[in-house]
């Protein structure tokens, strides 16, 4: 059984959770953008200038030029022709897919994608393969395979076995924090006449020159999902990709058509944050740096966590028990990491998830370590229940 927890935010990484103090290594606000004043203020900016609602959809009378010259600049940022905003990354994915794709359509789609691009790919009614996470052979051996079945079913050579194929991929993923071979998937889509769709959500801000994410060098990606309620620390998605695609969105997206468009506040703090990211190298530097020192750390412990550093951190368990008593352990020394267990990743991979960011000092860093090796006699006395 879940639970709701309220959380109260106290600014540098602090919250309030339970009466007690707690540092948050669990938030996705990995530059602490949700409470930089330049967010705040311009957030309040707009809101005054422009009131609290949009007050319809974009495409009768909620197009603000404040909507028009964010798209602008997140165009130019992510090195795209067009950016298209959407009011949440789940909106987008859910709802772009099934235009791109249908019944005589292929999906091939690592089996570790956020639930979002799942939903999505599923409502596309396209056959779909989950290959191995970030197993590009396997990758290869799925597409080769489906399409010498297909071809033999086919009594008309001439037809084209699908009438489009799709590879489906996070860049860095939410729960492992490990990274795809962008370069080799855009590789493997140009061989294959694939499209290649990317969801960013975690990439970027964090990842690439500027903060651009894991995508933008690549001009033939055809799709970039970027989530603003994560390094962007407000709310919101954007997605980019050529001008012709956006048309062709604005024009049959259900989930961009018949919803009420972003309100200024929101736009105002996406603004802000997007106007601050080129200039936040230091912030990555650092988030970079305390990422690899606890990556060496958790290994040192014993622990056991993603092959290669990043600002996401899982620690692997037995056991949904075994998460929820490192958490809970964790919680007493004043950390809050949270437990992630089946559904949300497959089950007997459950674990406690540490996502770092930049507005926590060295102190806090300090702490986090020092509580992790005071609790790792935790995850080897929990008992495993029946039922797990
Ligand atoms: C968070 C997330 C989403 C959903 O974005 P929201 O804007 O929060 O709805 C989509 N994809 C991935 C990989 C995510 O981590």
């Amino acid at each position: 059984m879940r639970e709701l927890r309220e959380i109260e935010p106290l600014g540098a990484g602090q919250v309030r959770c339970g009466g007690k103090i707690l540092l948050n290594f669990s938030g996705n606000d990995y530059l602490g953008l949700s409470q930089h004043p330049a967010v705040i203020d311009r957030a309040r900016a707009y809101l005054d200038r422009y009131g609290a609602g949009a007050g319809a959809s974009r495409l009768v009378t909620g197009t603000l030029d404040i909507h028009e010259q964010l798209e602008a600049d997140f165009a130019a940022f992510l090195n795209r022709e067009a950016a298209l905003l959407f009011n949440t990354g789940f909106q987008a994915n859910s709802t772009l897919l099934p235009t791109l794709f249908d019944r005589s359509s292929l999906i091939l789609c690592d089996r570790l994608v956020h639930n979002s691009l799942l939903q999505g790919i599923r409502a596309s009614k396209a056959k779909f393969i989950r290959y191995r996470h970030n197993d590009l052979g396997h990758l290869e051996q799925c597409l080769n395979q489906s399409l010498n079945q297909k071809s033999n079913q086919n009594l008309h050579q001439t037809d084209k076995p699908y009438n489009r194929i799709g590879i489906v991929t996070e860049t860095l993923f939410s729960m492992d924090g490990d990274r795809a071979d962008v370069g080799a998937l855009v590789d493997l889509a140009q061989r294959y006449n694939a499209w290649l769709y990317l969801d960013d959500a975690h990439g970027v801000g964090v990842w690439g020159a500027q903060g651009q994410g894991l995508a933008a060098l690549y001009p033939e990606v055809d799709v970039t999902i970027v989530t603003l309620g994560k390094a962007f620390g407000s709310f919101g998605a954007i997605v980019g990709c050529s001008q012709h695609l956006k048309n062709y969105w604005i024009n049959t997206c259900p989930g961009l058509i018949y919803t009420t468009a972003l309100p200024p506040a929101t736009i105002g703090a996406i603004q802000g944050a997007l106007d601050l990211m080129p200039h936040l190298d230091s912030e990555r530097i650092y988030l970079h740096e305390q990422a690899a020192n606890l990556h060496h750390t958790l290994q040192g412990l014993g622990y056991t966590t993603s092959a290669e550093p990043s600002h996401i951190l899982p620690i692997r368990l037995q056991s949904p028990a075994q998460a929820l008593a490192l958490a809970q352990a964790l919680e007493d020394q004043e950390i809050l990491a949270t437990a992630i267990r089946s559904p949300t990743v497959p089950p007997g991979s459950d674990r406690v998830r540490l996502t770092l960011s930049s507005v926590h000092p060295p102190a806090h860093y300090q702490a986090l370590t020092q509580a992790l090796a005071k609790v790792i006699p935790i995850i080897h006395i929990a008992p495993c229940p029946n039922n797990a």
